[in-house]
């Protein structure tokens, strides 16, 4: 099977603690499958720290971006950052976001479909949820901020974690899930999504 084509691209999706606990497991699951994604993967894990350290850094520009994003927020808001430095910024969003991660189980799985990185981050939203757009799964459930976070000494609680780019979600899915854990199988609805050739409805 040629495996190349767009429809073959994967994310991964993990149901943060909070998610669970707010009892939105299926209305985030719908919100991907209604697009037409396809769920290939999915488990139920009760994290430790150093899995949440390891899932972070394995992009090793992660803790660059994250850091540089907050520092960029507060500037936006015309608030002054606590310091200048992106680096000790994500150090210390990374120990709060080790605390919240591991604190229950959380819901991990990979959907599979046409530009899945994408269409996953723009139906989970912005990362804070103050700016998400109103439609998203952030935008909708949550109203934290970075501000709120950081001054009450936690993460953001934003419902969900999704892959950033392609070469996240790859490096993700391959620590989260074994090879055989995912399956390779047709929904009914691939064809009117993706087939070139869409005749035979008509009786
Ligand atoms: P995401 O890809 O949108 O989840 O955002 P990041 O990869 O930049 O950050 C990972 C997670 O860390 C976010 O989803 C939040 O839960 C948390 N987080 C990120 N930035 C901040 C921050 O500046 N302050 C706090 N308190 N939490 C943050
Ligand atoms: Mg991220």
């Amino acid at each position: 099977m040629n495996k190349t084509h767009a429809k073959y691209e994967r994310t991964l999706v993990i149901i943060k603690p909070d998610g669970i606990q707010r009892s939105l497991i299926g209305e985030v699951i719908k919100r991907y499958e209604r697009a037409g994604l396809k769920l290939v993967g999915i488990k139920m894990v009760v994290p430790t720290q150093e899995m949440v350290e390891a899932h972070y850094t394995l992009d090793p520009e992660w803790k660059k971006k994250t850091g540089e994003k907050n520092l960029q927020a507060y500037r936006d808001k015309g608030l002054t950052p606590p310091h200048d430095d992106p680096i000790k910024q994500s150090e210390m969003i990374l120990m709060k976001l080790k605390k919240y991660f591991a604190s229950g189980p959380v819901v991990a799985m990979v959907w599979q479909g046409a530009h899945a990185v994408s269409v996953v981050r723009k139906i989970t939203g912005g990362t804070e949820p103050m700016l998400s757009d109103v439609g998203t799964i952030r935008g909708d459930y949550v109203i934290d901020s970075y501000k709120l976070a950081d001054d009450d000494v936690r993460a953001i609680r934003n419902i969900v974690h999704a892959s950033g780019t392609i070469t996240e979600a790859k490096l993700e899915i391959d620590y989260w899930f074994k090879k055989e854990e995912l399956v390779d199988y047709r929904l009914l609805v691939d064809a009117m999504l993706y087939d070139t050739d869409i005749s035979g409805i008509l009786e």
